[in-house]
């Protein structure tokens, strides 16, 4: 089964999605089990940090929050949107995809990524206090052939996932359809403020089947609003309605700050979210980037290891809340630390730069001069590349928030220039601001390493490897 072509495994993927929608309610757990079978023996030899049996297991008992998670996705979303969502994000992107991307590593000797973040306008209808999206100006654009080159040679890389962030890529929603319609093996999804979401724009997502959406938000009304402006938070409830009521997947986007953490985790807003219909909720940390971002708005430690516990135990599968939560800053241990510069993903700004991560704003190449496997190559992204895991401690992933020598230290060795066309933060005013941060963080993350992977106890985190931690 391993060597099963391309085209025969996306057959294959098909007719056992078949069986899942069609078959009867009591019958359903069996027939997913052997999706989750046929997951297996496609990936055979390949190493997945997946435990098949227990999988199987979950979705067979009615008390798991996997189970019930399972069974309202069958219940409430569109039979087409799921059935794609199976194909190109769980085949073409899981499957073949990993595959691919592994074997492209070893040939180009260079980070091959999982997914590519996109901005395809820096134009934004609404103006939110400290949005990084006000720091490119606001009137750029990829435009739809340059995304459409993107995602076509991303392919033949094995890549088959992209996202969309800005700006607010709903200003482009025609030309994100017109995508997601050529390329309609590929999953996409896009960050939105959720404002220009209508009747219309639902009836086109759930044709093409392959868009999802993650929509913002900070909080309740009162905090919400307050940043993002009066009525915006009435507006996305309504946005997510319609989309519930279309039987679309989307879920919600959520940077914590100091100010927040407790409102975006408590049980009336998780609980709420999922009632929504919410099929996820994915937590960025807030970052102080840009020349004028705050830095009291970073998370005191004591929150940090608050959100690291609560969002594990939001998602956990067994007794969770039945929402997919990830925190990009607390689960690094789950993909070995900074996933940027194409390790697992690369970002693209509104003027075609090829930036390391949405929040580093440093490159030395762009798309209308580079091909991808020449992006892959720039010095930015291969000083990643050669420094990746940026500390074998995965609570103190990045090399900017954690460990800011790091990321000042390759900027400047790699020339890399900041892509920050409206006022250019250089690498040490970036960093400089993350310091003391790092510092206060570094004893809590070292303590929490050690007694959540015992094998490391005795030895400096930054000296216990990447594999001995994850099999501890
Ligand atoms: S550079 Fe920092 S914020 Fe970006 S992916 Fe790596 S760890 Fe996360």
């Amino acid at each position: 089964m391993s060597s099963i072509s391309h085209s025969a495994g996306r057959l294959a993927a098909g007719a056992a999605s078949d069986i899942v929608l069609k078959s009867l309610k009591k019958d359903r757990e069996k027939s997913i089990v052997k999706l989750v079978d046929f997951m297996e023996k496609y990936m055979d030899g390949e190493q997945i940090d997946l435990n098949y049996e227990k999988a199987r297991e979950m979705i067979c008992d009615k008390d798991k929050t996997l189970n019930r998670y399972i069974n309202r996705l069958i219940d409430e979303v569109d039979p087409h949107v799921l059935k794609t969502m199976a194909l190109n994000l769980g085949f073409e992107a899981f499957m073949h995809g990993t595959k691919t991307i592994r074997k492209m590593r070893e040939k180009y000797q260079c980070n091959v990524p999982w997914l590519i973040l996109m901005d395809p306008t820096s134009a934004c209808n609404l103006h939110c206090t400290g949005c990084w999206a006000a720091e490119y100006g606001n009137r750029l654009n990829l435009t739809l052939d340059e995304m459409d080159k993107v995602v076509t040679q991303g392919k033949e890389l094995g890549v088959y996932l992209y996202m969309f962030t800005g700006g607010e890529p709903l200003v482009r929603k025609k030309d994100l359809i017109k995508l997601c319609e050529k390329h309609n093996d590929c999953a996409f999804l896009s960050f939105t403020n959720g404002t220009l979401v209508d009747e219309e724009f639902c009836k086109d997502m759930k044709r093409v089947g392959n868009l999802y959406l993650a929509i913002s938000l900070e909080g309740f009304e009162a905090v919400n609003d307050l940043r993002r402006g009066n009525g915006v938070f009435g507006k996305v409830m309504h946005a997510m309605d319609l989309l519930r009521e279309n039987g679309l997947v989307f879920g919600t986007s959520i940077c914590y700050t100091s100010k927040n953490i407790e409102t975006v985790t408590n049980d009336e807003f998780v609980d709420l979210m999922v009632e929504k219909g919410c099929r996820y909720a994915l937590y960025f940390h807030y970052m102080p980037v840009g020349n004028d971002a705050s830095v009291e708005l970073l998370p005191t430690p004591e929150q940090r290891v608050y959100m690291k516990d609560r969002v594990r135990e939001i998602r956990n599968m067994s007794h969770g809340k039945g929402i997919f939560t990830m925190d990009f800053q607390n689960d690094g241990e789950f993909v070995g630390g900074c996933i940027a510069g194409g390790r697992n993903y690369f970002h693209i700004n509104a003027n075609g730069d090829a930036e390391p991560c949405v929040f580093i704003h440093y490159s030395g190449a762009n798309i209308r001069t580079h091909s991808l496997i020449e992006i892959l190559h720039q010095p930015l992204f291969m000083a990643y590349h050669n420094n990746q895991p940026f500390n074998e401690n995965h609570l103190r992933p990045c090399p900017m928030l954690e460990n800011p020598e790091i990321l000042e230290r390759m900027v400047k060795e790699t020339g890399a220039k900041s892509t920050d066309l409206q006022s250019p933060e250089s690498a040490s005013h970036l960093c400089g601001k993350c310091h003391e941060y790092a510092k206060k963080w570094r004893p809590y993350a070292d303590r929490l390493w050690s007694e959540e992977h015992p094998g490391c106890a005795n030895k400096n985190p930054s000296e216990c490897s990447d594999k001995q931690a994850v099999n501890d």
